[in-house]
This record gives structure tokens, C-alpha cells and sequence, in this order.
């Protein structure tokens, strides 16, 4: 299995997000330096529901260091749905889902081919 590599500050962070987001969904942009996940840009005017397809309505930003995507999912299912794989897919890189109750356990990494990924927390 692939490893993805997170600073535990932003993992906490994303979780305190998708807690407050709650009961709807939070998603953003993620961005790497030296292979760490170490910030998230959350999009201005998202549109959240209980599909995830609004990602594609996104504008995303022109920023090299985005290599991955973070969106919660309100219930405790951790899997990608037809639109998040369809999501990956074209976007390439690396994706998190954080399912509720929203702990370090319920979060899950995804290739852009929908393959897990082990989830490395880097301190
Ligand atoms: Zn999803």
C-alpha cells in the first residue's frame, strides 16, 4: 500500500472542520511541501450536500503545491461514492475522506484510482 504523509496539526485541524461542519459536509484543497501534507485551502462558496460532486463546480486555484483533496462525509461510511471516484479520477493526486464521528481511525486516503492508501502522521 502507497503512503501519503500528513503534519498531525492539519489532520487535527481538518477533523475539528469536518466536526464543525457537521451535519454537512466540509471539503478543500490540500497542499504539499517536501511530501507532507501540511495545509488546507477550504473553497470560498462550496456547495455542500450530501453528494460530492460539487467539487467539480469548483474554481480550482492555480497553485503547483495542491496535490490532494480532504472532504468529510456526515455519515460513518469512509468509502468514495461514484462522484468522488469520478472526482479522483480526473483530478489526480491523493484524497481524503474524514467519516464521522470524525477521529484519527475515521479518516481514509484514496489514490486518484480509488486505491487505499496507508495515512502516515508526521509530528
Ligand atoms: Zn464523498
Amino acid at each position: 500500500m502507497e503512503s501519503v504523509r500528513i503534519r498531525r496539526e492539519l489532520l487535527e485541524y481538518l477533523l475539528e472542520l469536518a466536526r464543525e461542519f457537521y451535519p454537512n459536509e466540509f471539503a478543500g484543497f490540500l497542499r504539499e511541501k517536501d511530501g507532507v501534507f501540511e495545509e488546507v485551502l477550504i473553497a470560498p462558496n462550496p456547495h455542500f450536500g450530501r453528494s460530492s460532486a460539487f467539487f467539480d463546480t469548483w474554481m480550482l486555484p492555480y497553485d503547483e503545491s495542491i496535490k490532494g483533496t480532504v472532504h468529510s462525509h456526515p455519515g460513518p461510511n469512509p468509502w468514495p461514492s461514484e462522484a468522488d471516484l469520478h472526482f479522483f479520477s480526473k483530478f489526480g493526486g491523493v484524497h481524503l475522506i474524514i467519516a464521522y464521528p470524525f477521529t484519527e481511525n475515521s479518516v481514509r486516503a484514496y489514490l486518484s484510482n480509488g486505491e487505499r492508501a496507508r495515512l502516515e502522521v508526521v509530528d
